[in-house]
This record gives structure tokens, C-alpha cells and sequence, in this order.
């Protein structure tokens, strides 16, 4: 009986925290503000052939990679997940998010419906890593209506208006994804919206059955 109670008021399993989202979603301002809210948790920083923003850094925001480097670390295996957004190659790193969870953290992750397709499948999968196959949550984070997403897309200015349009293009193609989603959260007000993902991931903490027993329960 100690182990059960060495079980239950121990650290829970780390979770995965993918989020997706349609850009003008105000994600990254969601992700932003947890990540300062919780030193605890960690980041996923994806490698993209995208080059930098103004104020972006490499290391920290993404690991910008040549075409031919992308490539290369393809061909090695050593992305989890890697899809083509906007015209640009995205990729998370195994290694990076196994050794986040190893070490017991709770990692986010920020991913196009693309890449979460791809873990979610491979959450499913029996042979899965229990780490990602116990700690996969996914989340999708939604504007409150096609004018507020319009309206911010048109705000950013950050790029050409070619870019632009796909992205609107994008946003709502990615919009019809929301019902694969275990959640999903509207971001109409920030702080709402933000008390939405603490509650989440709380609960999730919180879950018992999960992954093979939640299988063996429903048996
Ligand atoms: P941005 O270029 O604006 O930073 O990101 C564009 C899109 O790429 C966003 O939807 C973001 O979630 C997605 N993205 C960023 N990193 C990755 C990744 O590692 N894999 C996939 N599949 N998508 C990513």
C-alpha cells in the first residue's frame, strides 16, 4: 500500500504539450506567458529553414538550419516530426524532447497540425516511447471568430502580402482540424484563455488511467 501512496503523491509523468494553431491564434503570446508563468516547464525548439525574424535568436526561439542541413538530419532519423509549413521545412528534434521528459519536465510544444498528426499517431502506436505514448496531450488553441483572425493576420505586417495570403489560406484549412484535438481553447480574452491551459495541464496531472491502463480499464 506505501507504493501506492509513493505513487500517487509523487511526481505525475511528464507531460508532451503540443499545441497547434492557426497563425493570428496568439499562440506564441499564450506559450510566451506559460513559459514565464513556469520556469519549470520547457520549450521545444524546432529547427526550421526559415530564416529569423527581427529579435528572433538561434537556439532559443528556433535552431535556423540550411536546406542541405534539414535534409541531412532527416536522412539521419533524427526528427520526431518534420513537415513543410508556409512553404519552409519544420522539425522537431527526438533527442531534445526525449531528454526534456527524461528528466521529468513538462515540454511544449508548438507545432503545425501536420506535426501533430504525425505524434498523435505515434502515440497510438503500441510500441510507442512511453513517454510520448503516457505524456502526449494536444491542444488546439482557436481565434473566436474568422474577422478576429483576420484582423490579426492583417496586424502583423512582418511580411509580404504573398506570404500573407497563404497564411490566411493556411488558418483556415488548420481551423478544420480543431475536432482531432483532445482540446481545444478559444482565445478570445488572453488571460481566460491562459487559466484554460493551466486548468488542462492541472488536470491532466491529475489523470490516473492513462495510455495501457486506460485500455485495460475500458476492457
Ligand atoms: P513560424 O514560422 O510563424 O514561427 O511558424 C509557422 C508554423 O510552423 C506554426 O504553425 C508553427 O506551429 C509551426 N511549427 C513550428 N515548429 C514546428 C515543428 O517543429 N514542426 C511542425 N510540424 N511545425 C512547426
Amino acid at each position: 500500500m506505501s507504493n501506492e501512496f509513493s505513487a500517487i503523491t509523487g511526481r505525475r509523468r511528464p507531460l508532451l504539450l503540443v499545441l497547434s494553431a492557426p497563425s493570428g491564434a496568439g499562440k506564441t503570446t499564450l506559450i510566451r506567458k506559460w513559459l514565464d508563468a513556469d520556469p519549470t516547464l520547457a520549450f521545444s525548439v524546432s529547427c526550421t529553414t526559415r530564416p529569423p525574424r527581427p529579435g528572433e535568436q538561434d537556439g532559443r526561439d528556433y535552431f535556423f538550419l540550411r536546406e542541405q542541413e534539414f535534409a541531412e538530419r532527416v536522412r539521419q532519423g533524427e526528427f520526431l516530426e518534420h513537415a513543410q509549413v508556409h512553404g519552409r521545412r519544420y522539425g522537431t528534434l527526438r533527442q531534445h524532447v526525449l531528454d526534456f521528459l527524461r528528466s521529468g519536465r513538462d515540454v511544449i510544444m508548438d507545432i503545425d497540425v501536420q506535426g501533430a498528426a504525425e505524434i498523435r499517431r505515434q502515440a497510438a502506436l503500441s510500441n510507442a516511447d512511453p513517454l510520448i505514448r503516457n505524456g502526449f496531450v494536444d491542444i488546439f488553441i482557436a481565434p473566436p471568430s474568422e474577422e478576429v483572425l483576420r484582423a490579426r493576420l492583417d496586424q502583423r505586417g512582418t511580411e509580404t502580402p504573398e506570404a500573407a495570403a497563404l497564411r490566411l489560406q493556411n488558418a483556415m484549412a488548420e481551423m478544420a482540424q480543431w475536432r482531432r484535438y483532445r482540446y481545444c481553447v478559444v482565445n478570445d480574452d488572453l488571460e481566460t484563455a491562459f487559466q484554460d491551459l493551466c486548468a488542462i495541464r492541472k488536470a491532466e496531472k491529475l489523470r490516473a488511467a492513462f495510455g495501457l491502463a486506460a485500455r485495460e480499464r475500458a476492457e
